[in-house]
C-alpha cells in the first residue's frame, strides 16, 4: 500500500500539466472537489476530470484514490469487465491534483429522481445489483474497502456492452482492509452498524451499503433515512425487527450513545436470532433529554414498516401482500430474502 502511494507521488513529480484537457461543463460537486466534463485533445474523446481541492488532507486522500484505483484497474480488472470506473490519467495543475476518468452518465440518485423516486423495474434492480456486486467482489479480493457506496457514486455506463450498465466510482474514501484509519466514514443513510457503533470494520461495511442501495433502487427512497445517526439506527431496528448482536454492542465504542445496558435479559428487545438482549435502544425522549440542542426535524416522510411489507407494497403499486400477483410476489420474496442477507447486523455473517 505505501509502495503504491510512493509510486504515485514519484509519478506526479515527473508529470507536466499541459493543455491537453479543455473544460466543457461542470458535471458534479463533491466533498473532494469538482468534476468537469473535458475534451481530451490527444484522444479526441470526452473525459471526466476530478479537480481536487488544494488542501493537504484532500491531496493525501486523492493520492490514495489514485493508488487504489490503479491497483484495481491494472491488477484486478485489466480487461475492464468488473464495473469499476477506469482512471485514464492524473496530474498536477495549478497545485490541484487532477484525476481524469472515462466519461460516464448520470448517477443512480439522479436516475431515481427522474423516476419521481418511485423505484426502478425489477429487471433493472437485478442487472444493476449484479454489476455492483461484481465490482464489490473484485474490491474484496483486492482487500479494498470502498467506504462510500451510495447511489451518487454509482453511474450509468453507456459503454457497457449490455443494454443497461453501471459502474462504481469514487474511491476517494477508500482504504485497505486492516489499515483502516478513519472512524467517521460512509454517508449516513448507508452507514453500517459497525461504523455507527464504533466497531472495527472490514469490507462487510460495503455489503451493508450495497443492501441499502438495492432496496432503494426498488422502493425509490432510502431504506434507513434519518436526520441523525440515532434516527438511522432506530429505523434499522424497526425495519429489520431486531438489533445488533450483544457481542458487537458490548465491544463497540459508541454503544452508550444509543443504548442502555439493562442487564442480562431484556425481553422487549429481541435480537435477530430471537434471544433476549442485555441492551435496549434509548427512547426518543431519552435521546432528546441528552441532546437538548439537537435540531427538531419533522417526522421523516418515508414509508414505514417491516422490510417485507416495504418491498411488497412499494413502489406505489397499491398492492398488499394479499393481492400481489404471483409472479411479482415471487420476485419480491426473492428480493426480501436477498436483502436479509445483506442488511445483516452481524458483520461476520
Ligand atoms: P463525495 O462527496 O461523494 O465524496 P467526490 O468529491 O468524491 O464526492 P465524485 O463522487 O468522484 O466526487 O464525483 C462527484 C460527482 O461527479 C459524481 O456523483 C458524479 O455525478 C460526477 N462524476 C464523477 N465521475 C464522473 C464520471 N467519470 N463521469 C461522469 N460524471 C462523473
Ligand atoms: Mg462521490
Ligand atoms: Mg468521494
Amino acid at each position: 500500500n505505501s509502495d503504491l502511494i510512493l509510486y504515485v507521488n514519484l509519478e506526479l513529480v515527473n508529470r507536466k500539466s499541459n493543455r491537453r484537457y479543455v473544460v466543457q461543463e461542470m458535471l458534479g460537486q463533491g466533498t473532494f472537489g469538482q468534476v468537469a466534463k473535458c475534451w481530451d485533445a490527444e484522444t479526441n474523446n470526452y473525459v471526466a476530470v476530478k479537480v481536487i481541492k488544494n488542501q493537504p488532507a484532500f491531496y493525501q486522500q486523492a493520492i490514495m484514490e489514485v493508488s487504489l484505483l490503479s491497483l484495481l484497474n491494472e491488477k484486478f480488472d485489466p480487461d475492464d469487465q468488473h464495473h469499476i470506473v477506469r482512471m485514464l490519467d492524473f496530474f498536477l495543475y495549478h497545485n490541484h491534483l487532477c484525476i481524469a476518468f472515462e466519461m460516464l452518465g448520470n448517477n443512480l440518485y439522479e436516475l431515481l429522481k427522474r423516476n419521481n423516486l418511485r423505484g426502478l423495474q425489477m429487471k433493472y434492480v437485478r442487472t444493476f445489483s449484479r454489476q455492483i456486486l461484481d465490482a464489490l467482489i473484485v474490491m474484496k479480493d483486492a482487500g479494498i474497502i470502498h467506504c462510500d457506496l451510495k447511489p451518487e457514486n454509482i453511474l450509468i455506463a453507456p459503454t457497457v456492452k449490455t443494454a443497461a450498465g453501471v459502474k462504481v466510482i469514487d474511491l476517494g474514501s477508500a482504504c485497505m482492509e486492516g489499515k483502516t484509519i478513519y472512524s467517521y466514514i460512509q454517508s449516513r443513510y448507508y452507514r453500517s452498524p459497525e461504523v455507527l457503533l464504533g466497531y472495527p470494520y472490514t469490507t462487510a461495511i460495503d455489503m451493508w451499503s450495497f443492501g441499502c442501495i438495492v432496496a432503494e433502487l426498488f422502493i425509490g427512497l432510502p431504506l434507513f433515512p434519518g436526520a441523525s445517526e440515532y434516527d438511522v439506527l432506530s429505523r434499522m431496528i424497526e425495519i429489520l425487527g431486531g438489533q445488533p448482536p450483544d457481542d458487537l454492542l458490548r465491544e463497540a465504542k459508541n454503544t452508550g450513545q444509543f443504548f442502555k445496558h439493562v442487564g442480562s435479559i431484556y425481553p422487549g428487545s429481541e435480537t435477530r436470532n430471537g434471544a433476549g438482549s442485555a441492551y435496549r435502544i434509548l427512547s426518543e425522549d431519552e435521546i432528546e433529554a441528552r441532546e437538548s440542542k439537537r435540531p427538531k426535524v419533522g417526522r421523516w416522510y418515508f414509508p414505514r414498516g417491516r422490510l417485507d411489507r416495504l418491498i411488497f407494497t412499494y413502489p406505489w403499486k397499491n398492492f398488499t401482500e394479499e393481492n400481489l400477483p404471483d409472479a411479482e410476489k415471487a420476485d419480491c420474496l426473492a428480493l426480501v430474502d436477498f436483502l436479509r442477507g445483506l442488511v445483516e447486523f452481524d458483520p461476520n455473517k
